[in-house]
């Protein structure tokens, strides 16, 4: 079921229980090799909301139904050049097989000669990221609602095995309802075991990527204990002009709470940024169940929360499914044709 938005909904009975019903379903679709049933000329492009990494995300109208969609394209020249073509590959199956109330998901994909492009549900409220900077900070209750849904997004992807390594305040977008969803999935990646890659943003890396000691889930829950921290602050908890200064910061766990701050979001705070990975929580027995139960969630209806129905503290101004004026104006640069095919062999599978 969708509604004015795109935006498909979920009912969820028990939590636990969509958990194990989506791991099953997420092998399915991970695995499925549907051809494209699209082109770029089934959509009209009107305007680019964003740019991320490896290219950018523009906002287009299906021509067929006359729906709003953000268009992820990447210049397949710049993922060959950069050597990311196993993980653009993995980007989409991921996208393609996730169905969660708080993360985008694939609904449509092509690539012409020059460009791959990822057409996902458009989330209209624009990135958390922009509403923080404008405000500030967040107000504690503000801050409760977002940490709380970002935990249930990450409890998914850990439960189907997957990795994110990417969480921060411009990878969560506010959707017309005020409900976060978790996007770029550039990072994400299935866990065997242990994974080494450096990857991630400078602010957000857990101490044990930075040094290079093999990790897994644990550096996911790290993040979050940074987001709580510079939602909560309207900073980052680790800061510095020079990175080998930020990285000696994080190993040491060196950070200040500002005095604003109560006792219940240090608390919650210090429990997670725990360089022990066997001491973080997310990362001990309980899973994220210890984070859950934490006094500064108790008054989180997780359920409820789960199916959208505990209002959001903060509603964005949005008219209507096709107003995108929450997202920054971003240089437009027109997309390139040419008849000629020349990674036709890398993105056979795409
Ligand atoms: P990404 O390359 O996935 O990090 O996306 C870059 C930027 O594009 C994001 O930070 C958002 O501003 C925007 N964006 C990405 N996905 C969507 C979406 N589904 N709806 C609206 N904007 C999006």
């Amino acid at each position: 079921m969708r509604d004015r938005y795109g935006a498909l909904s979920f009912t969820v009975n028990d939590w636990k229980e969509f958990l194990v019903q989506s791991k099953q379903s997420f092998k399915k679709r991970y695995y499925a090799k549907s051809p494209s049933d699209v082109s770029r000329d089934d959509f009209d492009i009107l305007r680019t909301l964003g740019s991320g990494s490896f290219g950018r995300v523009l906002l287009a109208r299906r021509k067929s139904d006359n729906h709003y969609f953000a268009i992820k394209v990447l210049d397949k020249a710049k993922v060959v050049k950069t050597k990311q073509v196993e993980h653009t590959l993995n980007e989409k199956q991921i996208l393609q097989a996730v169905r969660c109330p708080f993360t985008v998901h694939l609904e449509q994909f092509f690539q012409d000669n020059l460009y791959l492009f990822f057409v996902l549900p458009l989330v209209v409220g624009g990135e958390m990221f922009t509403h923080l900077r404008k405000l500030g900070k967040f107000h504690e209750s503000v801050t409760r609602f977002y940490a709380a849904q970002v935990i249930l997004g990450l409890e998914y992807l850990h439960f189907l095995d997957l990795i994110y390594r990417d969480l921060k305040p411009e990878n969560l977008l506010i959707d017309h309802i005020g409900y976060l969803k978790i996007t770029d999935f550039g990072f994400c990646k299935i866990l065997k075991k242990r994974t080494y890659t450096v990857c991630g943003t400078p602010e957000y890396l857990a101490p044990e990527i930075i040094l290079r000691k093999g990790y897994g889930h644990s550096v996911d829950w790290w993040t979050l204990g940074v987001l709580i921290f510079e939602m909560a602050a309207g900073y980052p908890p680790f800061t510095a002009k020079d990175t080998m200064k930020l990285y000696e910061k994080i190993i040491a766990c060196k950070y200040a709470f500002p005095s604003n701050f109560t006792s219940d979001v240090k608390d919650i705070i210090r429990n997670i940024l725990q360089v022990d990975t066997s001491k973080r929580f997310g990362n001990l027995k309980g899973g994220a169940d210890d984070i859950k139960h934490h006094k500064f969630f108790k008054s989180i209806q997780w359920l409820p929360l789960a199916n959208k129905k505990l209002v959001s503290p903060f509603i964005p101004h949005v008219s209507g499914p096709s107003d995108v004026s929450n997202f920054q104006r971003c240089s437009e640069e027109p997309l390139q044709v040419s008849s000629q095919n020349k990674y036709a062999a890398e993105f056979a599978d795409f």
